[in-house]
């Protein structure tokens, strides 16, 4: 099982110029303290048995609608000019949720009180930050897009718990309406624990809980010192600067045949359903078209396989992502403008396939847990194009080339180890120049790199930390501590 961290996207990208005119997007100095506790996740496979598998899906299916039903009524809202108004909205549902027909079983009873009330009553709080992230991105003036209605099998199956209505006991959880379900573990750290959801992935069931962990449980040992540039790519995942390459496991590439047999094999029974119900073209909005056992069958074949895809990947990244963290005080990466790279149509699959808006969310929530700075560097720094002996530009390198030697100083260079040994530059230069930075620089905004100041001289200290026993000798002994998840 893997774990993922909560609230990403925390982090601010305070755009810096730092003093060595080298262009640093963010960098932090990330080192969770002691105080502070982490908030993360522990996504735990469980085992239901028959009748909560049909309860976990009558609630999933009940969260959704109630989205469905909220974001309907807050377009409304949002059309007559206002702002959508969360607790209006469950206001206004509460006083119909068990007598409007819409709600109401064959029998005449409300269904709603067979699902335990946080399965709907957390849609409305997820609703309201949909919102507010949309209303904040859109005064940012960067692109963003209104929640959308979620479609039964196009999205993702799940639905929230509080902390107050479910106990953990080892290897049991004890849930609201249905009582013990088998967890596949123990949940992996102490803390408290904040809420949990249930969620589905083709059909397996997972429960994910939210844990405010300690800060000294939460930190790990680092087991180097290294600084690191890595130059993500496509013939290789990831390059570091010492000049290893890492071959992603790309199980896309290798699943991709499977892939196309399954896709192909659903469509055709999709195809032959539309043409029983003598549909031809577009299925008109709103038809349900019945769906045979083939079908299904089919469907979940797919499923299965895409969720294996991403297993594979998830695997990997971790992997990769927290060998960096431990090995390093400082990991360099380029802030790839990945939308963009998707639309290229000929690069798309390459580079979905390492996932490496994943590795980035990964790297950025682990570099607290290992006191490790993470630094991205300029979408538009020319990584690539720069001799990393004698730093002139290399206007003309295609992206083709492999391999070139520079015209000024007659190195020869692999593309991608050129790159990250550049990027591992930027980190070098960008640190000393922090340590040489006076304490209260006037370049200095909270949080960047030249607002946390390291103490000591002029070089790069060490830090080695074993469960909160500091040398003292570095990062941690400045104010400026940074924790994206304190709470
Ligand atoms: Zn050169």
């Amino acid at each position: 099982m893997d774990d993922i961290v909560l609230a990403h996207g925390e982090l601010d990208c305070s755009r810096t110029k730092c003093a060595s005119e080298c262009r640093i997007l963010m960098m932090k100095n990330t080192m969770a303290s002691d105080a502070a506790a982490m908030l993360l996740a522990h996504r735990i496979r469980i085992d239901p048995t028959h009748e909560q598998r049909d309860y976990f899906a009558r609630a999933a299916g009940t969260a959704r609608r109630v989205w469905n039903w909220a974001l309907a009524e807050s377009q409304r809202q949002v059309a007559g000019g206002g702002k959508p108004n969360a607790m209006a909205l469950r206001r206004q549902f509460n006083a119909i949720k068990y007598t409007d027909p819409a709600w109401l079983d064959a029998d005449g009873n409300p269904w709603l009180r067979n699902i335990h009330r946080d399965a709907h009553a957390q849609p409305f709080v997820n609703l309201a930050k949909a919102w507010s992230r949309y209303f904040a991105q859109r005064r940012a003036g960067e692109k963003a897009h209104p929640p959308r209605f979620k479609k039964k099998g196009r999205c993702t199956d799940s639905f929230y718990l509080a902390n107050d209505k479910f106990r953990l006991e080892d290897k049991i959880a004890i849930l609201p309406k249905i009582g013990r379900v088998a967890l596949r573990e123990a949940l992996r750290w102490p803390g408290r624990i904040l809420g949990a959801s249930v969620s589905r992935e083709a059909d397996q069931w997972f429960l994910s809980v939210q844990v405010a962990v300690p800060g000294n449980v939460a930190r790990r040992c680092r087991s180097g010192n290294g600084i690191v540039g890595v130059d993500l790519g496509v013939s290789s995942a990831a390059t570091f600067s010492g000049g290893e390459k890492i071959a992603a496991p790309r199980p896309l590439r290798g699943a991709l045949r499977c892939l196309r047999i399954r896709s192909r094999r659903l469509s055709r029974k999709l195809e032959s359903a539309k043409a029983a119900a003598g549909i031809t073209g577009r299925i008109p909005k709103g038809t349900r078209l019945p769906v045979s056992k083939s079908q299904a069958k089919g469907a979940l074949a797919l499923a299965r396989l895409q969720a294996r895809i991403a297993r594979v990947r998830r695997d990997f990244t971790h992997k990769l992502t927290t060998r960096l963290c431990r090995e390093n005080q400082a990991v360099v990466i380029e802030d790839l403008s990945v939308k963009g790279m998707l639309a290229n149509a000929r690069l798309s699959r390459a580079i979905a396939d390492v996932g490496f808006y994943e590795f980035r969310r990964q790297l950025l929530y682990k570099a607290p847990r290992y006191g490790t700075d993470i630094v991205l560097a300029d979408r538009w720094y020319p990584s690539s194009k720069l001799c990393s002996h004698c730093s002139v530009r290399n206007a003309t390198l295609a992206l083709s080339e492999r391999a070139w030697t520079c015209v000024a100083c007659g190195a020869h260079h692999d593309r991608d180890v050129n790159a990250a040994i550049n990027l591992q530059r930027l980190a070098t230069g960008a640190l000393a120049a922090r340590t040489a930075l006076p304490e209260a620089s006037p370049a200095a905004t909270p949080g960047t790199a030249a607002g946390t100041g390291l103490a000591g001289g002029g070089e790069v200290t060490p830090v080695r930390d074993e469960h909160g026993q500091q040398d003292g000798s570095g990062q941690e002994e400045n104010g400026a501590h940074f924790c994206a998840h304190s709470c």
